[in-house]
């Protein structure tokens, strides 16, 4: 049926690298190499054991096992506003300032289905995570990329956009803390965006993911603890990271109740929802003590500084991230990201990922995920070592 064609928001979409990336580890499986695979954001520790005994229980409850709410149940839509103003303080409602997700990639694409017409312009950063710019590509808008700099510390520079762009601008998707290159943004820059925002009228969609996976006493900011932030915006959580669920699918958005709204309408047409069981194993997640989250960023700070410290040993001068699970190591020089990505994978079977499948601005760079154990990650540092992989 080669002659029925998909339809050119498919057709016109950049190659997904991570699909490429996946046959050649398929290839490198195949030929026998013991793979260190850094190249996804897949945590590899188990889903808390509260959550998972919270999700049995659910499971063996009949109410459960129809439709679940169109808006997610309210006792979860509770649990995140409460996490909301335990974590940052800030107060919402849960019925119209809080929507459930079937993990927020669903959520962040499906906004811009809500929202961005044919043509309409978005602004994204360059790098970003795909989904902020693939999102509206798939909605038919236009993308202007932020080129990030690694002399502003990877954060966008909201100088560089000019004028007649701004104006122009519907959407404005950003991250911080960052993947891929971990960069975190102060206080100020929040303040900045928001009055940029509100100058141009233009929806911010902030994805906050790593809110809890930082170090060193460091505190993401939220966009809604921001003021006015909540006027002209919204922000995406997932559980998938800090609770090791990605498997799960789930995550939520908050925020202005108008926006909120326009994604819950699409949204009906859509989905049912997420099965009952698992909000209320989510909600479980997100009432675990505090002392649950300082052992999973303890754990991400010691890897942190483990590969920051073996990298350094082989010439490789790599800044101390404050937050997220990866570190975003630059090229030798005068090699492209492909083909350092290829090289080390065929050489070691580590599996990093080239920088340019965030865009063309993470040329130069990869992507290493902290998702292998100390003991892995000193094999990962002794294989670059005996390869002769080092940073000259
Ligand atoms: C991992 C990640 C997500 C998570 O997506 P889910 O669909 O909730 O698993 C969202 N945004 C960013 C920037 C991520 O790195």
């Amino acid at each position: 049926m080669d002659w029925i064609k998909p339809a050119s928001r498919i057709q016109t979409l950049p190659p997904y690298v991570f699909a490429r990336l996946d046959e050649l580890k398929a290839l490198a499986r195949e030929q026998g190499l013991d793979l260190i695979d850094l190249g996804m954001g897949n945590p590899d520790g188990p889903t808390p054991q509260p959550v998972v005994d919270a999700a049995i229980v659910a499971l063996r409850e009949a109410t459960n096992h129809g439709y679940p709410p169109f808006e997610g149940t309210a006792s979860f839509r509770k649990a995140i506003t409460n996490w909301y103003h335990h974590r940052y303080g800030v107060k919402l409602d849960p019925d119209a300032e809080a929507l459930p997700l079937l993990g927020s990639k669903e959520g962040l694409t499906h906004l811009a289905l809500a929202y961005v017409n044919p043509g309409d312009l978005v602004l994204a950063p360059n790098p970003a995570y795909p989904v902020h710019f693939r999102g509206p590509l798939i909605a038919g808008g236009k993308v202007h990329s932020i080129l990030l700099k690694p002399e502003n510390d990877w954060i966008i520079d909201l100088g560089d956009i000019p004028d007649h762009v701004a104006q122009q601008a519907k959407i404005f998707y950003f991250n911080y803390p960052s993947n891929p290159t971990g960069a975190t943004a102060p206080r100020e820059f929040f303040q900045e965006i928001v009055t940029f925002a509100k100058k141009y009228d233009i929806l911010l969609v902030h994805d906050l993911c790593y809110a809890e996976l930082a170090f060193d006493g460091y505190q993401p900011t939220s966009l809604l603890e921001i003021s006015g932030g909540k006027d002209i915006g919204v922000e995406f959580h997932t559980m998938s990271k800090t609770y090791n669920m990605a498997g799960w699918r789930v995550g939520f958005v908050v925020g202005n109740s108008h926006i909120i709204q326009g994604l819950r309408t699409l949204k009906t047409n859509l989905d049912y929802g997420l099965f009952a069981a698992l909000q209320s194993a989510a909600e479980t997640a997100l009432q675990l003590p505090d002392e649950y989250l300082y052992q999973v960023q303890e754990r991400y700070r010691q890897r942190r500084d483990f590969l920051i410290q073996g990298l350094g040993e082989l010439g490789w001068n790599v800044r101390k991230t404050l937050a997220t699970m990866y570190l975003w190591v630059p090229c030798p020089p005068g090699v492209g990201s492909t083909d350092f990505a290829l090289s080390v994978l065929q050489n070691t079977g580590i599996v990093l990922t080239p920088g340019n499948a965030f865009g063309s601005g993470g040329e130069g760079y990869v992507r290493l995920s902290l998702i292998a154990n100390c003991d892995r990650l000193g094999e990962a540092l002794s294989r670059l070592q005996q390869a002769g992989i080092c940073y000259q």
